[in-house]
């Protein structure tokens, strides 16, 4: 199938590109490198830098490479930034991916992967989670993946969009190979603090509160493999045939893991001290979020090749080392 990856040059983005070369299908990459690099991305996929929200430049792009079906991962996703300037998060998240949806049934194109997340359910009140439990998320970010989900089933219903919503937990790691991984500017996410920390690059990590109700008082995520993330979004592809079909999945390994283990993880796979500190709660982080991805499992035939941390952070490391800066600069 031909694929347009909106956002392609990101983290998942860039590693779906390759799952989907993997898969036989051919990719086509648009991104606006503001978040992302184009080192991410093989020198023959068609790239195309360019603003999602530009109708007329994304609608002939769809027409060239003769899209069939669009996958879409450019969003913003600094929570902490959602809250202090929600504005942005509003029109790039919502408005631009209107655009994008506007174009796509202006030319036929009514195939759509949806990359939202977890932070859509808030503060669940059960763990671990599945896709019927209440969504409230608690933060800008999270209300705009959870206003497009809702936009998507208005349009399945109106347009004969077909449509699927992967909800992320933790998306880690990097491609087996080490050639791609998590470049972020600023980096948040742990793993990559962590492993800075380890080599020294940047000071000790600061580990987010140690008093939450917990076995060992530190907040419980799901780390999923970002390839593992990726083979679930082509797996989806035989079921988006019927016009209208919806599907909403989570996706993460459903083991919970605490800050401190991934700590012990870096350690053991770099060989290295991890320097941390404790410092108070990050504002917003619920104690325990892992997934029920019995659905995505039963459904998708979406089986994850890495179930537990240690060889996701090697993955992770893998590229540290073989990429000490991160991608070059565009
Ligand atoms: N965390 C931490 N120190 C850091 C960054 C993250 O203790 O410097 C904790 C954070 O509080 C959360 C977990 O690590 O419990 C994962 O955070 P991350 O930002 O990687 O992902 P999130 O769960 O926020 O999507």
């Amino acid at each position: 199938m031909n694929v347009l990856v909106v956002g392609g040059a990101g983290y998942i983005g860039s590693h779906c590109v390759r799952q989907l070369i993997a898969a036989g299908h051919t990719p086509v990459v648009l991104d606006n490198l503001i978040f992302g690099y184009r080192a991410a991305i093989p020198e023959d996929v068609p790239f195309y830098s360019v603003n999602l929200g530009n109708e007329s430049e994304v609608g002939k792009i769809l027409k060239k490479e003769k899209i069939e079906l669009v996958m879409h991962f450019a969003a913003y996703a600094y929570v902490g930034e959602s809250v202090t300037d929600p504005l942005k998060y509003y029109f790039n998240n919502v408005a631009a991916t209107l655009h994008l949806l506007r174009c796509m049934m202006g030319c036929g194109v009514k195939k759509f992967v949806f990359s939202s997340t977890c932070a859509t359910y808030g503060v669940p009140e059960k763990m671990p989670l599945v896709e019927t439990m209440p969504q409230a998320p608690i933060n800008p970010y999270g209300q705009t993946k959870l206003d497009i989900e809702n936009a998507l089933k208005s349009f399945a219903h109106a347009y004969g969009l077909s449509f699927a919503a992967f909800r992320y937990f933790n998306a880690a790691g990097a491609a087996e190979d080490g050639t791609i991984g998590e470049c972020h500017n600023p980096e948040t996410h742990l793993i990559p603090l962590a492993i800075d920390a380890a080599t020294g690059k940047r000071p000790a990590l600061q580990v987010f509160g140690n008093d939450y109700p917990t076995p060992d008082g530190t907040c419980l995520r799901d780390y999923v493999h970002v390839d593992d993330l990726s083979r679930a979004h082509i797996a989806v592809f035989d079921k988006l045939a019927a016009p209208g079909a919806q599907f909403f999945y989570n996706l993460g390994t459903g083991t919970p893991t605490s800050v401190i283990e991934v700590i012990n993880a870096v350690e053991k796979v770099t060989g290295l001290k991890v320097p941390h500190t404790y410092a108070p709660r990050r504002a917003g982080d619920p104690p325990a979020l892992y997934a029920d991805s019995t659905k995505a499992k039963s459904e998708l035939g979406w089986v994850p090749q890495f179930t537990t941390i240690e060889p996701i952070v090697a993955t992770a490391w893998k590229w540290h080392q073989s990429h000490p800066e991160g991608f070059p600069k565009n």
